[in-house]
Formats: C-alpha cells, structure tokens, sequence
C-alpha cells in the first residue's frame, strides 16, 4: 500500500514526514510530498498522525 495526501485537507503541518519511518514524505517548499512509496510498509503512523484526516492508505 501507499499513502495518498488529499491536498484540500492538508495543512502542510509536516506531520506525516516526521513519523514515517521509511521517509516516504518529503517537505518540498514546505508541501509534503510522496516521493517514495515503495518504501511504506504499512504502519499507519501518517494516517493516525494527521490532524486534517487528509492522509489514506491505498493499493
Ligand atoms: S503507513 Fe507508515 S510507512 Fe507508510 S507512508 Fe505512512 S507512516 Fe510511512
Ligand atoms: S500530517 Fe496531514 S495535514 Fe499534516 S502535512 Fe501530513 S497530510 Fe498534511
């Protein structure tokens, strides 16, 4: 599975970047991004983190 941001939801609070623990976020320009999503192995951390609910997880 792989995280998806839903952009009208996210607030940019990094959140999601600092609990992943396979890096698959980035902060670019202060956006957070998916840049690895090969590398989520399924925590949930950034789905249970995420203030705004903007997170999900997908096949
Ligand atoms: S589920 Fe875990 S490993 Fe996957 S993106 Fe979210 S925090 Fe990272
Ligand atoms: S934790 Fe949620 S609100 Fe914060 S940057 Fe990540 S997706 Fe956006």
């Amino acid at each position: 599975m792989y995280p998806v941001i839903d952009r009208k939801e996210c607030s940019c609070c990094g959140r999601c970047v600092d609990v992943c623990p396979s890096d698959v976020f980035v902060l670019e320009d202060e956006v957070p991004q998916v840049v690895a999503p090969e590398e989520c192995i399924e925590c949930s951390a950034c789905v249970d983190n995420c203030p705004s609910e903007a997170v999900t997880l997908h096949d």
